[in-house]
């Protein structure tokens, strides 16, 4: 039996509308299985905070809940990976938010030797989300969290823009859902199940 050599990272797109839990699903899943966390949500409030070129780039469509332009995200996430190259694997959490960015991200990973493992899709419906990413608000200092039109924009362009990046995956037989109600440690059971399944799978 042969091992292809993409099948030796585990490299996995968490997937889901904003706050439906992917940053703290991310934080336990990567001291599981050793992976690197790659927020590209984190990345931009971090070059904001310092005001760098690109965190002024990105600023005003964050404010808007719109999305930060493809060729800004893709190169931001190609130095992330790039700054890793012993990394035994990469959560994406965040992104691909579109479809042009999974197809850059695919042909990247390809460059690298390797691909996606699995996306897996956090479920959760937008009554929740809503109530969640307003508690998150009310502490985070986010101001895209505070505003309920904000909001509201960032799910329709979740809805339009992001969606079909599932579809783009489960067309590779690479795309999985979990619900993303309940306890933290259900949900991060959940998606233990499928990346258990998932790399055993890839290493048959
Ligand atoms: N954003 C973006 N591209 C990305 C990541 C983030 O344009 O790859 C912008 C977008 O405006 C989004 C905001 O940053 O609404 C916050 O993203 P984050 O992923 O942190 O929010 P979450 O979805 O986790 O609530
Ligand atoms: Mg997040």
């Amino acid at each position: 039996m042969y091992r292809i050599l993409e099948h030796t990272m585990i490299n996995l797109v968490l997937f889901g509308p904003p706050g439906s839990g992917k940053g703290t699903q991310a934080q336990k899943i990567i001291e599981k299985y050793g992976l690197v966390h790659i927020s590209t949500g984190d990345l931009f409030r971090y070059e904001m905070s310092h005001d760098t070129p690109l965190g002024q780039q990105a600023k005003a469509y964050i404010a808007k809940g719109e999305l930060v332009p493809d060729s800004v995200t893709i190169g931001m996430l190609r130095n992330k990976v790039e700054a890793h190259p012993d990394a035994k694997g990469f959560i994406f959490d965040g992104f691909p938010r579109t479809i042009a960015q999974a197809e850059a991200l695919d042909a990247l990973l390809l460059e690298k030797g390797t691909a996606v493992m699995a996306l897996i899709a956090l479920q959760v419906h937008d009554q929740e989300i809503v109530k969640r990413i307003k508690l998150r608000g009310a502490t985070s200092g986010r101001t895209d969290d505070s505003d309920e039109e904000i909001i509201r924009n960032r799910i329709s362009v979740y809805k339009n823009e992001t969606s079909p990046v599932f579809d783009y995956y489960a067309s590779k037989g690479k795309s999985h859902s979990v619900n993303g109600i309940g306890s933290i440690d259900e949900i991060f059971g959940r998606l233990v199940d499928v990346i258990d399944q998932t790399a055993v799978a890839a290493r048959a």
